[in-house]
């Protein structure tokens, strides 16, 4: 599974449709300060699932919109399309049936966020997992901020050995486990019910 292509329309900087081709071995992006190789990345991030607007040196996520400038108005929506090339078969189980995935986020004012894979609507979770059990999406090692490595060296264990685990792709079993603990506790919180009810019939 490799990124072949990303996407931006309307996304920070990118206000008209922005192609990035990626092509096999390395990809640089060179230019001035401030002409937006970070949003480039951030744009990555976002389409994978990224959720916390401090990641995206926002204050709210709608803040990835094009907010204006003095030329041209602000616009309503941000959406990003990431192509993945599958003729590996290497997708993780439940989405290896075709050649190429096409993962599409789109943010809209006052409305939130909608993803798509292949044209089909789907969750958040399902993209987050898509990459999670890839071993990379939006808290990817792959994927370094400025300022991170000075972050990661003065890290606490733990926080550390999370980015290992990331790495080493368990962090979808971390997130279907907290899934599954929150079942644990809803159902728990149901059978106490139920016996408050059979006590109140006896
Ligand atoms: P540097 O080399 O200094 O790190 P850079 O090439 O990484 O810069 P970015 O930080 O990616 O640049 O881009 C910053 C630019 O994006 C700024 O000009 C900022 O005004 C613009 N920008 C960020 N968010 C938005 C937005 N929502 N709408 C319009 N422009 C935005």
């Amino acid at each position: 599974m490799r990124f072949s292509k990303l996407r931006l329309t309307g996304f920070k900087s990118f206000v008209d449709p922005t192609d990035l081709l990626i092509q096999e071995g390395l990809t640089g992006v060179v230019g001035p300060n401030g002409c937006g190789k970070s949003n480039l990345l951030e744009a990555l991030r976002w389409v994978m699932g990224e959720n916390r607007p401090t990641a995206m040196r926002g204050g709210g996520m709608e803040d990835v919109i094009f907010a204006g400038a003095s030329s041209r108005p602000a616009r309503n929506f941000a959406e990003v399309a990431l192509s993945l090339d599958n003729s590996e078969r290497l997708a993780p189980a439940g989405f290896n049936d075709t050649d190429a995935l096409e993962i599409t986020r789109r943010i809209t004012r006052d409305v939130g966020s909608a993803y798509r894979l292949n044209g089909k609507e789907v969750r958040a979770r399902d993209v987050q997992m898509l990459f999670a059990d890839a071993a990379t999406g939006s808290h990817s090692p792959a994927l370094v901020r400025q300022g991170q490595i000075s972050e990661l060296i003065n890290a606490k264990p733990k926080s550390r050995r999370r980015v290992l685990e990331d790495a080493a792709g368990i962090g979808g079993l971390y997130q279907r486990r907290h899934e599954a603990e929150l079942k644990l506790k809803n159902t728990e919180a149901n059978l106490t019910r139920v016996d408050d009810v059979v006590e109140g019939l006896a």
